[in-house]
């Protein structure tokens, strides 16, 4: 039974027409069962009803014209109660309709179960036999993991079907489904981009002449290298330089030692130079796609990138961008970084990927450059998006294609809104963030992962509140050495002279690894991640704390924060390993008389729920809290910030979560230890106002937010958000609080940035 399951369903998501598709499937049904009627009926949200598409037992001349309403029939029925209805005698059941177009007055028992996805219910499919009898456990077992397993293809099936039936002057428009991979909205037209060379489709051929073939493959590793300097030169200046460390891997992967040596000894034993690089090229890919690991798989594709890349180039070809309108969203099967960095400054105002996820290279890009981005969207063929118009919403991670006029408006009402209100933010920027009643907070930047710190100097921000160190870690194919750490952390440190810089230690794990140390576990998030890595590894801790340190001499504002601590011997552990990196550094460096190297304060980050039963003892042992909200969510809700299954579970808003957070600051101030928060909450209106009212002494947010915070926080009275954050912590749903929280934002006058969604 099994295997005739996983059949059926293998060959339903590989048939791209979906009537074809569905028929094949009614009958495979029918047939396996050994019934007399297998039929699929398909929801219409909008017109309320279900209409007959497929069937092998009803008559042909229903399907595509028989619907039933949502709430009649057994067919409605089931969709209501969204739960199978097996009867033996479906004729005499009181909510039977006859209905004499589809000839069913032979058939008895009825089986219907629905197809639902993310708690819709897509369709329905019902099996009929005329011997009136229930269907047996095993049938209805298996007609309902069929259901459960189809709705997931169908729902991609009907993404595609429903790009080129959407209703123009209907007053909704549906939306294909990402990952928001780059926040912000953009109104465009689409351009599909397809490789101009493909690796996947190269033939193995041998070869006679392997010494052409390996002077050809050498002429276009050379060719190469300059197409990514060429590209690394135009995106240097628009983003911070770690960004672009991820064209120096390619770089690397090309030298002899890795890539390139594996292709001339391929080619040296008789392949030609394309059969050559497929074959390695098409190696690496295998292995990274095996990889459990979520960033290590997305390595693939920057892999496969690189491979077409040289295929280019061996080729002698040229990517042809003449056809390129002023202005487009750029589509592609795997947007890459290099993709990226090639069509940067030609007008691209937005980006949609049918592979990757957020820790795809195009999508860290993305965020870097500012541009909205999608990413694993529903499978579509492409063809079918080429010059149509779209809304990208990169907060969401919803793609309308070929939106209807009120959509529309209302997209670039949202867009005008955003765009005047940041003008008018602008101005506060350089101001301090102090309500009208004279109360300060202090907003810091968070920097390393979205934007470059050089960029971000001038953002109006005291200092930096959380400096991710891990991009730096993670384009590269080893552990950076401790000159070339320094080096990057006293290029941060002196961007911000006198103004603390708080640089949190190594935080992999979880999400986020390394490939060239991977990491293989069953719950990520709940393993080997942030400092138990770190002090699992003291050579790697303390290399990273010397640096810092040795960064440190001569500037005097470096904070060094540890991520996930979630009892006190990690404080103590890490505490150690900094004062003997601090004692050997001070050792080996020669200080003139009376200098001293440099003593960073030291504080932890909140984000393990644990840590808030204990946070008495943890402020005698650090200088400072800084909570990690994102983190702090994921883990009082036990819900993974990064899965889409569950992202409406996933709320910084939730009563629990707030509470938490009001919590922390009173135990914070009762031990008088300075407290900031460092997760996105910050960098929202409502949050931020909250967090201000909860005592919280900084805030630390992306740079583009800061004017934003600073102009919300001018605006309102520390008095009147006391009271509001004093009603939020009596409300028991996030729902309440958000509308709560709008209601209130409009009351301040602050509105708008409820409106347009900033
Ligand atoms: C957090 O968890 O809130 C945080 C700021 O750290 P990261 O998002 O890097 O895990
Ligand atoms: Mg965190």
């Amino acid at each position: 039974m099994l295997t005739t399951l996983r059949r059926i369903v293998l060959e339903f998501s590989k048939n791209a027409e979906l009537d074809s598709a569905l028929n094949r499937m009614v009958e495979q049904i029918k047939e396996t069962i050994n019934t007399d009627c297998c039929s699929i009926y398909l929801a219409d949200h909008v017109k309320q009803h279900f209409l007959l598409v497929a069937s092998d037992g009803l008559a042909e001349r229903s399907l595509g014209q028989t619907t039933i309403g949502f709430t009649e029939g057994l067919v409605g029925l089931v969709g209501q109660r969204e739960e199978p209805l097996n009867i033996a005698n479906a004729q005499h059941h009181p909510q039977f309709i006859h209905a004499p177009e589809v000839e069913e007055d032979e058939l008895n028992a009825f089986l219907g179960t629905p197809i639902i996805h993310r708690r819709k219910v897509l369709g329905i499919l019902s099996i009929q036999q005329k011997q009136a009898r229930y269907f047996t456990e095993n049938e209805e077992a298996f007609l309902v993991t069929l259901s459960a397993q189809l709705a997931t293809s169908l729902a991609n099936a009907e993404a595609s079907v429903l790009i080129n039936e959407q209703d123009a002057n209907s007053h909704w428009t549906k939306a294909l489904h990402g990952v928001a991979g780059s926040s912000g909205v953009t109104i465009g037209e689409m351009f599909v981009v397809y490789p101009a060379v493909n690796l996947t489709t190269v033939p193995l051929q041998r070869t006679k002449t392997p010494e052409r073939q390996l002077q050809l493959f050498e002429e276009a590793v050379t060719k190469t290298r300059a197409d990514f300097d060429f590209l690394t030169n135009k995106l240097q200046g628009i983003i911070a330089d770690n960004f672009l460390d991820i064209f120096d891997m390619y770089k690397q992967l090309l030298d002899n030692a890795n890539i390139g040596k594996e292709v001339a000894q391929n080619i040296t034993s008789g392949w030609t130079a394309e059969s050559a690089l497929k074959q390695v090229i098409d190696g690496y890919v295998l292995q990274f796609e095996a990889l459990d690991d979520p960033y290590l798989r997305e390595r693939a594709s920057d892999i496969r990138d690189l491979g077409n890349r040289l295929l280019l180039n061996l080729k002698k070809l040229n990517i042809d961008e003449h056809q390129l309108p002023k202005e487009f969203i750029l589509v592609a099967e795997d947007v890459t970084a290099s993709m990226l960095a090639q069509y940067q400054h030609q007008g691209l105002k937005g980006i949609v990927s049918l592979e990757g996820s957020n820790n795809s290279h195009a999508a860290i890009l993305a965020r870097a450059l500012g541009v909205p981005a999608i990413m694993g969207i529903e499978k579509i063929p492409l063809s079918q998006l080429h010059q149509k118009d779209c809304i990208v919403d990169g907060y969401s991670g919803e793609l309308f294609v070929q939106p209807n006029e009120v959509l529309l408006r209302e997209y670039q009402h949202l867009i005008t809104q955003e765009t005047l209100l940041a003008d008018k933010v602008k101005r506060v920027e350089k101001l301090p963030a102090v309500t009208t009643d004279g109360h300060t907070i202090e907003l810091q930047l968070n920097a390393g992962l979205s934007s470059g710190v050089e960029h971000s100097k001038n953002s109006g921000a005291v200092g930096i509140g959380l400096y991710r160190t891990e991009i730096p870690f993670m384009n590269r194919s080893c552990f950076p050495s401790e000159s070339e750490q320094t080096h990057l952390y006293r290029q941060v440190l002196s961007a911000f002279p006198k103004q603390p810089v708080t640089m949190r230690t190594l935080d992999v794990g979880g999400d986020k690894s390394l490939p060239y140390f991977p990491i293989n576990e069953d719950n990520p998030f709940l393993g080997w991640r942030g400092i138990r890595i770190t002090l699992d590894h003291p050579e790697i801790f303390l290399l990273q704390v010397r640096a810092m340190l040795r960064a440190n001499v001569g500037q005097g504002n470096l904070e060094i924060m540890l991520p996930m601590i979630s009892n006190i011997v990690e404080v103590e552990e890490a505490t150690r390993l900094i004062n003997q990196a601090y004692y050997e550094l001070s050792a080996e460096l020669d200080f003139s008389q009376g200098d001293k190297l440099p003593r960073p304060k030291i504080g932890i980050m909140i984000e393990v729920p644990g840590v808030i039963y204990q946070l008495e003892e943890l402020a005698n042992k650090v200088d400072f809290f800084s909570v990690g909200s994102n983190d702090l969510t994921q883990y009082l809700l036990a819900v993974d910030r990064n899965n889409a299954r569950v992202s409406s579970l996933y709320n910084s808003y939730h009563p629990a979560v707030l509470r938490a957070l009001s919590y922390i600051a009173k135990q914070s101030a009762r031990s008088s230890i300075p407290l900031s928060l460092c997760g996105e909450l910050a960098s929202e209106p409502a949050g931020a106002l909250l967090l201000l009212a909860m005592g919280y002494d900084k805030l630390s947010m992306n740079a583009h937010n800061i004017a934003k915070i600073k102009w919300v926080i001018r605006h309102v009275d520390f008095h009147q958000i006391k009271m509001m954050l004093a009603h939020v912590l009596t409300l028991s749903t996030s729902k309440q609080v958000h509308s709560y929280l709008n209601e209130q934002l409009e009351q301040f006058g602050l509105g708008g940035f409820v409106r347009a969604g900033m």
